[in-house]
């Protein structure tokens, strides 16, 4: 059951697709269908948080803290052709010697016979140059490179040397800016984790290089998985998240720039936006900055929206899959204040579900 034959769909994208019954919290719909290669022989790598790492310890296969079931690439694509709320599927590549020449095969069959946009997670340690220009050519028209971490130390530690992988920061930079430039502004988006390690300033720096290099960013919050190195770390506080969200939100809106923030000199947490307070409240009060950053359609609207990707449902939510409304709005304003942080739990069926270890722990 290996690609290209067969591909992963992400919990979500398999109850969109109608394969699982269920429905999502609040009535949000996805209008992105997350498919990820997979090979019996795994990731080469070892990124320290990644559910896919290859020294990932135990037998569970989650990421992104859910199972992505394994579907036929037929079934899949039948499905898809039906589907009237998907507008857009996303390819993710792992690292592994066959998965270029898969992701081309498949985005071609799925620009050729399905009629939603495509985009992919490239994997730019297994890119070259004209592999770019064969992925556009085959239907591709955003690239997403998720650098996860934004200094050289930071994604040496957890993606390259640090933990005998294979990924190079400069290798990253070389392959977004040509991507940027075969792809064209606007259609390139960096992925960051928040709560890796970093500080406010050093992610406000990294959304500002990414923007300058015609890019877009697209904000994840960190949360472990069982069994790999990072399993015992807890996500990022509320109130640091949501900061962070309005830094991306600013800058790739052009409203503000990182060289006009001001950061705590001991901490590099943020001060203060660089914009006019009666502004900020404008923005705070839109609820765009805390919605889901991800790929665009055609009229500017978000279409990867991964409803509830990296938190459970409820008042810890941290990417919003739809617009907030005004309780949501006074709920974030309570956070932005450091007033509400729920507290850190993992759910019991979920712990269940990843590893005994973990089950044990929850119910004690
Ligand atoms: S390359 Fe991607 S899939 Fe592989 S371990 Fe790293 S983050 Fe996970």
């Amino acid at each position: 059951m290996e690609s290209p034959q067969y591909v992963r769909l992400s919990l979500a994208a398999d109850m969109t697709l109608g394969f699982r019954p269920g429905r999502f919290w609040r009535n949000a719909r996805m209008s992105c269908i997350n498919l990820l290669l997979t090979y019996a022989d795994g990731c080469r790598a070892n990124c320290a948080y990644c559910g896919l790492g290859r020294e990932r310890k135990g037998q569970i296969r989650s990421f992104i803290r859910v199972p992505w079931p394994t579907r036929s690439l037929q079934e899949v694509t039948e499905r898809l052709r039906h589907n009237g709320i998907a507008e857009r599927i996303c390819l993710s590549m792992i690292t592994h010697a066959n998965a270029m020449r898969h992701t081309i095969e498949i985005a071609s069959h799925f620009n050729k016979t399905c009629p939603q946009s495509i985009s992919c997670l490239l994997n730019p340690t297994i890119t070259r140059r004209e592999d770019l220009v064969l992925l556009r050519q085959a239907g591709i028209d955003k690239i997403g490179i998720a650098f996860d971490l934004p200094t050289p130390i930071l994604f040496n530690k957890h993606r390259g040397k640090g933990v005998r992988g294979p990924h190079s920061w400069e290798t990253y930079w070389k392959r977004f800016d040509e991507a940027a430039e075969i792809f064209g502004p606007g259609n390139v988006g960096s992925h960051f984790i928040v709560g890796l390690g970093e500080t406010e300033q050093e992610l406000a720096n990294a959304f500002q290089e990414v923007k300058d290099r015609r890019g877009e960013n697209h904000l994840f919050s960190f949360y472990p998985e069982a069994g790999t190195e990072l399993e015992d770390v807890a996500p990022p506080q509320l109130d640091a998240y949501r900061r962070v969200q309005l830094a991306c939100f600013l800058i790739d809106e052009g409203l503000s720039h990182s060289s006009r923030f001001v950061f705590e000199s001991s901490s590099g947490k943020i001060l203060d936006f660089g914009i006019a307070p009666q502004e900020l409240d404008k923005v705070v009060d839109s609820g765009y900055p805390f919605m889901t950053r991800g790929c665009r359609n055609s009229k500017g609207r978000v279409t990867c929206n991964r409803p509830f990707g990296n938190s459970w449902p409820g008042p810890g939510l941290r990417n919003y899959p739809f617009q907030p409304n005004r309780e949501d709005i006074q709920r974030i304003r309570q956070q932005l204040a450091g007033l509400e942080e729920p507290e850190w739990t993992i759910p019991r069926s979920h712990c269940a579900r990843i590893s005994p270890a973990k089950e044990r722990q929850c119910n004690e």
